[in-house]
């Protein structure tokens, strides 16, 4: 496949943007390296890049583009908010329109807030249960990604991890106090650090089902012992479903089927993204009326935003959340799923590769290893090299995946049984060129 002139303004960007690209995820870092594709169009499910190549992408853009990309709902919802003016800053009779879905759909949340990204309605959930509990101390678990505020990027998951870097320079020793990281899955490691200092812990921050280090559900009464020792500590839970909220049906994590109990893991705050915002930047927040009445201009805990709630990521949210409102979109990225999952195990098999995969409905992901994965540990001892080749086969032969072992794949309503015989197609291939 020929990437010239891919590879002409990846030199160009290097001159520019720092590293060439806007988020360390994009760079080929991780994947052995060089430039990565300069995308042109993307529609549907696929990509087409500078060089005229086609791809069938399962990045997503890392989640929200759950509808395909251009989707013709969401299009001319984005194009109606832009005639109509991008950028009000008062407040929009739509805000309450996306406010009450969400809350319909994720019951916790009796008030929300609009930011513009997840990694602002991370660190805003966290501030805000600072401000209720009086406390500092935060416990979140190793793997897991919460964006890239000070606090979360302390031993974090899928970028950092991928890049070798487990804290970010530039954040002081002093925060990274703040934050105590146990493993995932590992109720009696969590117990223990509250013993240790739960009269500090404001909140235990968790992506109640796991998208960053692959796809990792957790165990059988994980959430419930999660929610119960946080409890028994005082300290909040906050769920950061910035990737699974409307990812598997129409709801979060915290209302999934796959998931029961739903009382008992019922969480004090959510934190959302992605999905929520049709793929324009979106983030919000909510909880109980209680505890985001802390929130100005209500209470004491500070956050605005200039860009929050616009009318065109509002727009944007609403028309993508009425496409999903169809519970059959959600069967179908089910059942396509299913058929990918089982042709690439057999695949990998006939081809002597060890694979892994962790599949929750429209999403899983690759694990280059013969053990299962169920916290970070495990996802880290995976062949990384198994997996950057198997990456760059695929894209030779018309397959975007994320460039990182950690990433997971996702399937969005505009992949078809065609999309997916192409990819097994491609796999086949893969499997026997790596095998070697
Ligand atoms: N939380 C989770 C679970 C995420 O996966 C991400 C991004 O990948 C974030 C938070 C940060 O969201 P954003 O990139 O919109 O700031």
């Amino acid at each position: 496949m020929n990437r010239k002139q891919s590879e002409v303004l990846y030199e160009e960007a290097l001159q520019h943007i720092v590293g060439g690209v806007n988020s360390p995820s994009r760079s080929f870092k991780a994947v052995g390296g060089g430039a990565p594709v300069f995308m042109k169009k993307a529609q549907g499910a696929y990509f087409w890049d500078v060089d005229g190549n086609r791809f069938v992408d399962y990045l997503a853009a890392y989640g929200p583009i759950i509808t395909g990309h251009a989707h013709p709902h969401v299009t001319k919802a984005i194009a109606e908010a832009a005639a109509n003016g991008t950028l009000y800053g008062t407040p929009t009779e739509l805000e309450i329109q996306l406010a009450v879905m969400l809350k319909e759909a994720i019951p916790s949340m009796d008030k929300v807030r609009f930011v513009n990204s997840g990694t602002e309605a991370v660190m805003t959930t966290i501030r805000v249960a600072r401000a209720y509990t009086g406390r500092n101390k935060i416990i979140k678990f190793a793997g897991c990604y919460h964006g890239h505020s000070d606090l979360v990027l302390v031993a974090a998951g899928s970028g950092p991890s991928t890049l070798g870097i487990p804290d970010s320079a530039g954040i002081p020793t002093s925060i990274a106090h703040e934050v105590i990281t146990v493993p995932f899955n590992d109720p009696t490691g969590l117990q223990e650090a509250l013993e240790k200092w739960g009269d500090d812990v404001a909140a235990v921050m968790i992506e109640p089902i796991v998208g960053n280090f692959g796809m990792v559900m957790p165990k059988p009464g994980f959430l419930e012992d999660v929610c119960r020792l946080a409890r028994q500590y005082g300290a909040l839970v906050i769920y950061d479903e910035v990737i699974t909220a409307f990812r598997f049906h129409y709801g979060s994590a915290q209302t999934y089927a796959g998931l029961d109990n739903h009382d008992a893991i019922k969480p004090d705050l959510t934190a959302l993204g992605k999905i929520i915002g049709g793929g324009l930047p979106i983030g919000a927040y909510g909880g109980s009326k209680e505890i985001m009445e802390k929130v100005a201009p209500l209470g004491p805990a500070y956050q605005a935003g200039t860009m929050a709630g616009n009318p065109a990521s509002i727009s944007a949210g609403i028309a993508c959340l009425e496409v999903l409102q169809d519970s059959k979109v959600y069967e179908e990225m089910n059942r396509l799923t299913v058929k990918l999952t089982a042709g690439l195990a057999d695949s990998a098999k006939r081809h002597g590769v060890p694979l892994t995969i962790n599949q929750i409905r429209g999403s899983f992901s690759t694990h280059f290893c013969d053990h299962p994965v169920t916290n970070y540990d495990e996802a880290q001892d995976t062949d990384s090299e198994a997996f950057a080749a198997f990456f760059r086969a695929m894209l030779n032969r018309g397959v975007n995946l994320a460039p990182s072992k950690f990433e997971a794949w996702f399937l969005t309503t505009a992949h078809t049984e065609a999309d997916i015989d192409f990819t097994l197609e491609a796999a086949e291939a893969s499997f026997k060129e790596i095998a070697g």
